[in-house]
């Protein structure tokens, strides 16, 4: 087995569990920060292991424009060209494709698109976005997949989903017959290296969402994605999909929503069942200046906190709020020194990992009502 997954505590929709990995085990549930060229931009590994990291999520599309697959792969796969030896999962592409690309073509076959970077033509297919998945070396991949627009008719997101559920087909009877090519395919004894996920979509159409679940769970994943959300539609109809979609998942696989969300969003989704998430906010977020706290989002390029000398946010222990004052913070922004970006950056990182941390303590304690009355006990036990 490439991967195993155990639910441990159980309470109302939430769980924790552990997701084993031949690159360690993962506390759920869990929020992936995103590196997306084999980067968390501006930290380095090592304090991402200093933050508790337990996974890194990369974007096949970027590492396959730059410095390409082929390279990585010569260089011995992903985790040693990092030098990460935690967890990994990367995309398809597929989301990339859709959001970053000029002149993209769909046909039955896959997406032709321009390369944002210099514009020139490539092509993915759900076989060639296994095949740089398996070149990459992650250990959980992701089925190519259609990300329906929003928003979209009852009959275009049916055709666009049918599309999504042919090419996991495909997808998956290429990873099998590929699967144990690369050198790393069984870098672990006779475990198996990689694991591929398969993504649910249907757009903002409950039915949809019910059917595609239901026929991506019938091709038989070791772990199932919820794609297609935080597209522009309002939070209450993206609680509602994931609700109506995670009801067709089988509870003893990890479900992963993919692209989530703010901090007091991944609290909510985990506490409605949700295992793993992602989402670019937090570095994306710190490198503008903003700032998530135990008192809210601070924008650190205010004027008002130019004498400010409290910590950023009192009730953090990373090694930022532990060191810095919202005054020297606020310096390094407005000077646009490098530093700012890394220290933003570790502290909203740190954020989000304690916020999930204590997330997994309250499913623990069975105290699933703190969610929704706005009482944010302020540190991990
Ligand atoms: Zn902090």
């Amino acid at each position: 087995m490439s991967l195993s997954f155990q639910v441990e505590a159980v309470c109302g929709e939430a769980r924790t569990g552990k997701l084993i990995t031949p690159h360690g085990a993962i506390e759920t549930p869990v929020f992936m920060p995103v590196g997306t060229l084999g980067t968390v931009k501006s930290v380095p590994q090592e304090i991402l292991e200093e933050l508790g990291v337990e996974i890194l999520l990369s974007n096949t599309y970027h590492l396959y424009l730059r410095p390409g697959v082929d390279q990585i792969r010569a260089l011995g796969g992903l985790h040693k060209f990092m030098a990460w030896e935690r967890a990994i999962l990367t995309d398809s592409g597929g989301f990339q494709v859709f959001s970053l690309s000029d002149l993209r073509k769909v046909s039955e076959e896959g997406v032709s698109f321009r390369s944002h970077l210099d514009g020139s033509t490539h092509f993915f297919s759900p076989e060639s976005a296994i095949a740089a998945q398996i070149g990459l070396g992650a250990n959980i991949i992701m089925a190519f997949d259609e990300c329906t627009e929003y928003p979209a008719e009852i009959r275009r997101a049916r055709e666009s989903m049918e599309l999504t559920l042919r090419w996991a087909e495909r997808g998956k009877r290429y990873f099998e017959e590929h699967k144990t090519e690369v050198p790393w395919g069984k870098a672990f004894g006779s475990q198996l290296h990689q694991s591929l996920f398969g993504i649910v979509q249907g757009g903002m159409h409950l039915d949809l969402r019910r059917e595609s679940a239901q026929r991506t769970v019938d091709l038989d994943f070791p772990g199932y994605a919820i794609g297609g959300l935080s597209v522009g539609e309002p939070r209450e109809l993206t609680c509602e999909v994931i609700a109506a979609t995670l009801s067709h998942l089988p509870a003893d696989k990890p479900r992963y929503l993919m692209g989530v969300g703010t901090p007091e969003e991944i609290e909510q989704y985990a506490f409605m069942g949700i295992d793993m998430m992602d989402c670019v906010l937090p570095t994306r977020a710190a490198r503008h200046g903003l700032l998530f706290t135990s008192e809210g989002k601070i924008s650190i390029k205010n004027a008002c906190y130019a004498a400010d000398e409290s910590p950023l946010d009192p009730h953090c222990q990373c090694r930022v709020c532990g060191r810095y004052s919202r005054a020297y913070l606020r310096h390094l922004y407005a000077s646009k020194e490098v530093l700012a970006m890394f220290l933003n950056t570790v502290h909203n990182l740190s954020y989000y990992l304690d916020t999930m941390q204590r997330v997994r303590h309250s499913i623990k304690l069975g105290e699933r009502a703190k969610l929704h009355s706005g009482v944010r006990s302020t540190r991990k036990p």
